[in-house]
C-alpha cells in the first residue's frame, strides 16, 4: 500500500513536471518570430501548389496564421509584414475566386500597412498595391492619387519609378479621354478589424548592448565544440545571425565564411545542352566568379567545395562546410527539363515538397544518393533533420539571391522567367548545418538559355548578382517581406 502510494505520488510529480515543460514549450513556440515563421511556411506551401490554390480554405488557413501574428503581437517586428502578406494573400485569393470582397480585404490590409505602422519598409509597397487595386477597379482618380502619394511620401522607396510611370499613363489616358478622372465616388474600405496601434517604432539596439550580447555569445560559442573564431548568435527575433561585416584584411577570421559549391564535377556532368554545354562547367565558372566577388568586393571569406573538374560526393560537400563551420552554403547549378521550352531561374532551400517540378529537380540533383524523393519517408526524414532557424534563414537568403538574380538577368533578357523561391528535398542542403540554398541559374535544355549560359558576360552577371544577394542577406539592411 505504501509502495503504491509512493508510486502514485511519483507519477503525479512526473506528470506535473511534464505539464510544466509542455506549457514552457508552448510558450516558447508562440513567439511572434515562430508564429510568423509557421505562417510563412504555410504561405510557401500554398504558393508551390496549384492544387491547393484552387480551394478557399487553404488560403484562409494561411491568412489566419498571419492574423495570429498581428492580433497577438501588434507591436512586434513581424506584425506589419504579416499584415502586408495578408493583403497579398487576399489579392491572390481574389485572382482565383473573383469575389470582390476578397479584394476589399486586400485593400483593407494594405491600407493598414501604410497607415497603422509609421515608416516601415513595406509602407510604399502597400500603398502601391492599393493604387493597383483602384486601377484594376477602374477607379482612375483614386488610383492616380495613390500613385502620386507613393512618389511624394516615399521618394527613396523602390516603388517610386513604377508609381510615376503609372501616374503618367493615367494622365495621358485622361487627356485622350480614355478615362474619366473627375466623377469617381470614393469607395469605402471595410474596417472589420480594430485599428492597429499608430506608433510603430523601429527597433534600435544600442551599440554597447550589441557589444555585450556579442561578448556573451562569443563565450557561449567558445564552449561548443564547433567553435570558430567569429561569434554566431541569434538576434532574438528569429531573423538570422548578427555579423560584423569585415572591414580590413586584418580581421579576416571575423568575417562570415561562405561555402560556394559548384554542382557536379568530374565523372558527374550534370545536365547537358543540345549543343554540348555541360552543367559542371557552367557551375564552376559561375562559382569562381562568385568567390572572387565575395572576397574582393565584399571582403568575405570563401571556401569552394571544388576548384576544378573533380568529383566530390554530395555528402563530402556538406562535410567540407561543417568542418570549417561555415556561415552560409550556396550551391550553384544549371537546370534541365524534359520540356524544351521550360526556362527561368529558381532558388531552392531545403524542405519537403509536393510540387512535381521541384521534386523532379531534386531527384535529378540528388541522383545516386536518394533513390526516390517522391518517397514520403525520405521526405519525412529530411524534414525532421531541419531546424526551424536554418529554414527561416535559408528562405530569407534564397529570396535575396533569387531577387537579385532575376532583376539583373532581366536587364539582358526581358523574357526571363522568375520561377521563384521553392522548397525541395535536396540532399546537399540537408547535410549542411548552416543556412543553405541551391540556385538553378537557367535551363540548359532550353536553347535560348543554353546560349546565354555560354556567354562569359552573362556568366559574370549571374555571379555578381548571386554575390550581391548573399551580401544583402548578411547585412540585413531591411527585413524581407516574405
Ligand atoms: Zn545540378
Amino acid at each position: 500500500m505504501v509502495v503504491m502510494r509512493f508510486l502514485i505520488a511519483k507519477i503525479c510529480k512526473i506528470l506535473v513536471v511534464f505539464g510544466f515543460l509542455l506549457i514552457q514549450a508552448n510558450h516558447v513556440a508562440a513567439s511572434p518570430g515562430d508564429l510568423y515563421f509557421h505562417a510563412q511556411k504555410s504561405y510557401y506551401k500554398l504558393m508551390a501548389s496549384d492544387e491547393k490554390q484552387k480551394f478557399r480554405h487553404h488560403w484562409m488557413k494561411t491568412i489566419k496564421m498571419f492574423s495570429k501574428v498581428m492580433d497577438r503581437y501588434p507591436k512586434s517586428n513581424e506584425a506589419y509584414k504579416a499584415e502586408y502578406t495578408t493583403g497579398k494573400l487576399f489579392e491572390g485569393l481574389n485572382a482565383v475566386s473573383k469575389n470582390s470582397k476578397d479584394l476589399d480585404q486586400a485593400m483593407h490590409h494594405y491600407s493598414n500597412v501604410s497607415t497603422n505602422y509609421s515608416f516601415v519598409n513595406l509602407t510604399d509597397d502597400a500603398l502601391f498595391r492599393v493604387a493597383e487595386i483602384y486601377l484594376a477597379r477602374r477607379k482612375f482618380a483614386l488610383a492616380s492619387e495613390k500613385y502620386k502619394e507613393v512618389s511624394k511620401k516615399y521618394p527613396e522607396g523602390d516603388q517610386v519609378k513604377k508609381a510615376q510611370e503609372k501616374y503618367k499613363s493615367i494622365k495621358v489616358a485622361a487627356k485622350k479621354r480614355y478615362v474619366n478622372l473627375t466623377s469617381v465616388a470614393r469607395p469605402k474600405i471595410p474596417t472589420s478589424k480594430p485599428p492597429k496601434p499608430k506608433t510603430y517604432k523601429k527597433l534600435v539596439i544600442a551599440k554597447p548592448l550589441i557589444k555585450s550580447v556579442k561578448k556573451v555569445a562569443r563565450e557561449t560559442v567558445k564552449k561548443t565544440p564547433l567553435y570558430r573564431k567569429h561569434a554566431k548568435i541569434k538576434d532574438g527575433f528569429g531573423r538570422g545571425y548578427l555579423f560584423t561585416p569585415r572591414g580590413s584584411r586584418d580581421n579576416q577570421i571575423d568575417s562570415p565564411l561562405i561555402v560556394v559549391d559548384a554542382g557536379h564535377g568530374g565523372k558527374d556532368h550534370g545536365a547537358k545542352s543540345v549543343s554540348g554545354i555541360k552543367e559542371k562547367d557552367v557551375n564552376i565558372k559561375i562559382a569562381k566568379h562568385v568567390k572572387a566577388i565575395l572576397v574582393n568586393r565584399y571582403k568575405y571569406s570563401v571556401v569552394m567545395t571544388r576548384k576544378d573538374d573533380t568529383f566530390i560526393s554530395l555528402k563530402d560537400r556538406s562535410k567540407i562546410s561543417n568542418k570549417r563551420n561555415a556561415d552560409l552554403f550556396v550551391s550553384i547549378h544549371a537546370n534541365a527539363a524534359k520540356r524544351k521550352s521550360a526556362h527561368g531561374i529558381e532558388t531552392y532551400f531545403l524542405g519537403t515538397s509536393h510540387n512535381k517540378q521541384a521534386l523532379e529537380t531534386a531527384a535529378r540533383e540528388n541522383r545516386g544518393l536518394v533513390k526516390s524523393v517522391k518517397d514520403d519517408r525520405v521526405q519525412q526524414i529530411l524534414a525532421s533533420l531541419i531546424t526551424t532557424t536554418k529554414i527561416n534563414d535559408s528562405s530569407r537568403l534564397a529570396s535575396r539571391v533569387q531577387e537579385n538574380l532575376c532583376r539583373s538577368s532581366k536587364k539582358v533578357n526581358r523574357n526571363l522567367k522568375n520561377l521563384g523561391v521553392k522548397e525541395g528535398p535536396f540532399y546537399v542542403l540537408h547535410g549542411a548545418d548552416m543556412p543553405s540554398i541551391l540556385v538553378e541559374v537557367g535551363f540548359l535544355t532550353n536553347q535560348k538559355e543554353a546560349k546565354m549560359l555560354s556567354q562569359p558576360q552573362y556568366i559574370y552577371r549571374l555571379a555578381s548578382s548571386i554575390a550581391e544577394g548573399i551580401h544583402k542577406y548578411l547585412l540585413q539592411d531591411k527585413g524581407s517581406s516574405i
